[in-house]
């Protein structure tokens, strides 16, 4: 499975070289190409995030007003993280796309989603400059199973693209979880509890912690404390797709 899908992908690679540049998402020809994009009408597609958003999580409100106050999940115990950016709102196209990515194994989706994050990332990081970026970790067991890990293809564009180092090792699964889509924000905690662990032990650097999507904010917020209780000094989150909750 493992070695199928890396030869997909160097497949897919090669044979790119000799075809005319097309969107990775729509297969539609690209003129004026530059490397990785995706065409006009998929970037263009992906649904922003909306500017009235908690400005701790960024969970998007309904309304266009009272943009400023922390969402209710928020005040009710507010996440060990300072902030989170994303690409979007995870639904339409961008939820397509990270689909394909993580489920899918179209991994040529990497440069393309990177880039973009990256590129909304910019403003963020000429503020607040991090030190390293650490992608959420798999189970060794879930990673046997996907071959690979999307948060850390993601990490790798975010770091070429920002000049920042990747940790790709530091933070890792101590135990398996059981899969917490479709679970309540309560429950998540509960089973993600423990279950991760560093490394090494960190020097007050600032982390900008990265996934593909944010739902409860569960896995992120038990991510953040193991980083800061190992000397962390600082964690902020990057995402492709901030989903609203469900719960
Ligand atoms: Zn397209
Ligand atoms: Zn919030």
């Amino acid at each position: 499975m493992v070695f199928l899908r890396r030869l997909r992908h160097e497949v897919t690679g090669l044979i790119q070289l000799f075809l005319p540049p097309s969107c990775p998402l729509c297969a539609r020809e690209l003129t004026g190409f530059d490397g990785a994009r995706l065409c006009t009408d998929c970037r263009e597609q992906i649904p922003p995030l909306s500017a009235s958003r908690c400005p701790r999580c960024a969970l998007p409100y309904a309304g266009e007003t009272g943009s400023s106050h922390l969402c209710e999940p928020c005040i009710r115990s507010t996440p060990p993280f300072t902030a989170v950016s994303a690409l979007g709102a995870y639904e339409g196209t961008l939820r397509h796309a990270v689909h394909r990515f993580k489920y899918r194994g179209e991994l040529n989706l990497d440069r393309p989603l990177g880039e973009m994050l990256a590129e909304a990332l910019r403003p963020l990081c000429d503020e607040w400059r991090p030190d390293l970026l650490v992608p959420v970790p798999l189970h060794p067991r879930r990673l046997r199973q996907r071959s690979y890990n999307q948060a850390l293809l993601l990490a790798r564009e975010l770091g070429k693209n920002l000049s920042i180092p990747v940790a790709s090792r530091l933070l890792q699964r101590r135990r398996p979880t059981p899969p917490q889509r479709g679970l309540p924000a309560r429950i998540r905690c509960h089973n993600l509890r423990g279950a991760f662990a560093l490394e090494r032990p960190l020097a007050g650097e600032r982390i900008l912690l990265v996934d593909d999507v944010m739902t409860t904010g569960a896995t992120a917020s038990e991510c953040t404390r193991t980083l800061l209780a190992g000397g962390g000094g600082e964690v902020a989150v990057a995402v492709l797709g901030r989903a609203r909750r469900h719960h």
